[in-house]
């Protein structure tokens, strides 16, 4: 990855996964990493961790992902900064804990929207951008990788609007990744398991309230996983290690989406 300029959003949590991401794609030597975020406490730490541990330029900007025009803001900034952008890691997301009876359309929508229309402006602004620097890409091209679920992938694994805006995100990017045919730029999804972040602590902890085990007993490994353990699969996808890999959804789960319970 030396040279790229890279883009990551909802990177603000030090235990989140957009966090872990940048601080492992910096060990591939990149020339920038922008992280972004809704909020933007700890950004500028994650900022000068990129610059003082790994010589990165390390940008914190302030981005709202489902806005299409802090999108374009940051890709634009990216542009015109470095000539060039190689990565888009659009990976904020909310999980909201309603089920079927209890959803609302207000919670509906505005899951999409962070979700998964975050992904959509995410591809346009950032294919438009990687197009006008495809003199300077690789043969790897430009790559950008979005951050589904397996619950978009496996019914029932997740609350029922996040999951189907993390089915939307597996469709969005199956579907650029043809619409983007001959600009040499790859798109592909992450479709992580449970992770113990911020993001399911509210999930965790009602799991907690009931049957603790529950959940571990669901998949083969036994545990959760970990945010790096997302974070080295989107940095092997961002570089040039998977030229060929193209419109893939990458499921990183410990083996719960094709597990079932042992049947006595
Ligand atoms: P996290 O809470 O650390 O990360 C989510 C980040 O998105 C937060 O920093 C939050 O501030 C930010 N965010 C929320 N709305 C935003 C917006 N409109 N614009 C910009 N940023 C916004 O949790 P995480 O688990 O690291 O989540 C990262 C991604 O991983 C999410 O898309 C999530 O759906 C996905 N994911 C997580 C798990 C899991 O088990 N943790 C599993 C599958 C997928």
């Amino acid at each position: 990855m030396e040279n790229y300029v890279v883009i990551i959003t909802g990177a603000n949590s030090s235990s989140g996964i957009g966090w872990a991401t940048a601080m492992e794609m910096a060990k591939k030597q990149p020339k920038a990493i922008y992280v972004t975020d809704i909020r933007d406490d700890q950004l500028p730490i994650l900022a000068k961790k990129l610059q003082t541990d790994y010589n990165v330029d390390g940008i914190a900007r302030k981005v709202d992902a489902s806005s299409e025009d802090d999108v374009k803001a940051v890709v634009d900034e990216a542009l015109a900064t470095y000539g060039r952008l190689d990565v888009f890691f659009a990976n904020a997301g909310i999980c909201l804990l309603n089920q079927l009876h209890n959803e609302t359309k207000t919670n509906f929508l505005k899951t999409m929207e962070v979700n998964a229309w975050s992904v959509l402006t995410a591809i346009q602004h950032a294919s438009a951008a990687m197009e006008k620097t495809s003199e300077a890409k690789p043969k790897s091209g430009g790559s950008i990788i979005a951050n589904a679920s397996i619950a978009g992938i496996r019914s029932g694994a997740g609350p029922i609007s996040y999951s189907a805006s993390k089915a939307a995100v597996v469709s969005l990017v199956q579907s650029s990744a043809w619409r983007l045919k001959g600009k040499n730029i790859r798109v592909n999804t992450v479709c992580p398991g449970f992770i113990a972040t911020d993001l399911t602590q509210p999930a965790i902890n009602a799991l907690n309230d009931m049957n603790p085990q529950a959940a571990l007993d669901q998949n083969p490994l036994e545990r959760f996983g970990e945010p790096i353990e997302i974070a080295t699969t989107v940095t092997f996808l961002a570089s040039s290690e998977s030229s060929f890999i193209n419109g893939q959804d990458i499921r990183i789960d410990g083996g719960f989406g094709r597990s079932y319970r042992h049947v006595p």
